[in-house]
């Protein structure tokens, strides 16, 4: 039996309709933007295995802090005990986070960076006897699989089973060009409404919803008015962080800094799982309390896991290396210069950019997540060597900082071989191919 047939036998994979799935490329090894095959087939990584990855597969030098780790202290319970990589990853990101970030609370991935966010933003009301209830968020956003963040995000088909059970959300609509002005209004009526403990946000780009973008300048007036409302701000960076937006956060573009911030994804430089949720010292002060009620009853077994804090280090020494820095600029400016190139082709609806990222969206020459045009796109571009999770009708790259420009110009090309299916819409392979979605 292959490695695929075996696993067929008894893993259950996310996001994927196990019945009509095709088997799982089974990958035995990585290496900088690449990953290679059992098969030998090497494919470029082009979505940094799910947004995660900054600094390329097997990082040799992340890979030496890890085993040093383990071999020195595998594991503590962080509730009476602390210990050294938690306290300086804290220290460390405490200094290159937005303004305002004093604290920071560990668990391990981000839905449950989120989760510790909105339980932070709903007891700091219930602490000072003011209890708020609703929370604002974008109608079509993303922060996670677990309750809680499925409440604030999207009420889309992925979570349909579950709305009834979800909590009540003021939802506003993503400011998108030509839509600023709805998007404030509509927040201001919840805010002179009352009771809004938060408004959490996904800053700058809205990955899931398809890599939406809007202006630094549309979120700094909402924010703005959140400020004025006396209503908490959760910078949900768990995509955005670490250097994908072009700055090392989204919010470093902001007039306005959050008052909570999630991060996880990069946060490891995509080897361990780890989660850390921010705060600054208001919400911290509301917590302190002789009356143990007060307390932040939350934290996982793994909460600050000394090795994934210790990748966590070793991602951020290689994030604020200048090579790094010099590789995020450039790929910048690669994205930009195809984005020219494609932006008057036929077929291309619309090319976004945001720093590292950037997102093609083709016409919809079907329609729906569920489309076929999502699962030819998405085999299209394995057969070409390229790893890219089509979201519908949207193509995107968020790849390794480490892609080398020739790498890069083989997406491009993929991207640009794209045109032609979505031209024809003819299918690509026969339609055994039909993963889900992301
Ligand atoms: C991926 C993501 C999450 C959830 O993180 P997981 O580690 O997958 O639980 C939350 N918020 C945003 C913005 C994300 O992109």
């Amino acid at each position: 039996m292959t490695l695929a047939e075996r696993d067929r036998n008894v893993i259950w994979h996310p996001y994927t309709q196990m019945k009509t799935a095709a088997l799982p490329v089974p990958i035995v090894r990585g290496e900088g933007a690449m990953l290679y095959a059992e098969d030998g087939t090497g494919y470029i990584d082009a979505v940094s295995s799910w947004w995660v990855n900054l600094h390329g597969h097997a990082h040799p030098y992340i890979a030496r802090k890890v085993a040093e780790q383990l071999q020195t202290l595998e594991h503590v319970i962080f509730a009476g005990f602390t210990h050294t990589p938690a306290v300086e990853l804290a220290e460390r990101l405490l200094q290159i986070l937005p303004k305002g970030q004093s604290r920071m609370f560990y668990s391990d991935n981000g839905s449950t960076a989120v989760e510790v966010a909105l339980k932070m933003a709903i007891q700091y009301w219930n602490n000072l006897r003011t209890p708020k209830k609703k929370i604002i968020a974008f109608r079509d956003s993303y922060h996670g699989d677990t309750f809680g963040a499925m409440a604030v995000s999207a009420r889309s088909t992925f979570t349909a089973p579950f709305w009834s059970y979800l909590f009540e959300v003021a939802f506003v609509d993503v400011p998108v060009c030509g839509k600023e002005e709805e998007t404030v209004k509509q927040l201001e009526a919840y805010a002179l409404g009352g009771d809004i403990a938060a408004f959490i946000y996904e800053p700058l780009v809205l990955g899931t919803a398809g890599m939406v973008m809007y202006t630094p300048e549309v979120l700094d007036s909402l924010l703005q008015i959140c400020r004025q409302h006396s209503i908490l701000t959760i910078a949900d960076e768990v995509m955005t962080g670490f250097g994908r937006t072009g700055r090392t956060f989204a919010s470093d573009y902001l007039a306005h800094q959050p008052d909570i911030v999630c991060l996880s994804k990069g946060l490891t430089g995509g080897t361990m799982a780890l989660g850390a949720t921010s705060c600054n010292e208001r919400i911290y002060e509301a917590f302190l309390h002789e009356d143990k009620s007060k307390t932040l009853f939350h934290g996982h077994s793994y909460t600050g896991n000394p090795v994934a804090c210790a990748a966590g280090l070793a991602s951020l020494d290689l994030l604020l290396q200048p090579e790094t820095q010099e590789n995020i600029s450039r790929i910048c400016r690669q994205h930009a210069a195809f984005a020219q190139r494609l932006k008057p082709l036929p077929y291309i609806r619309e090319v976004r950019q945001q720093g590292t990222i950037l997102a093609v969206e083709f016409e919809d020459t079907t329609t729906s997540y569920f489309s076929d045009l999502r699962d030819t796109l998405y085999s299209f571009a394995l057969d070409h060597g390229v790893i890219l999770r089509p979201l519908g009708n949207i193509i995107y790259i968020i790849a390794p900082y480490c892609i080398t420009p020739d790498q890069l110009r083989q997406v491009y090309q993929t991207i640009e071989g794209m045109q032609e299916v979505v031209a024809g819409n003819r299918p690509y392979p026969p339609p055994d191919h039909t993963m889900l979605h992301d």
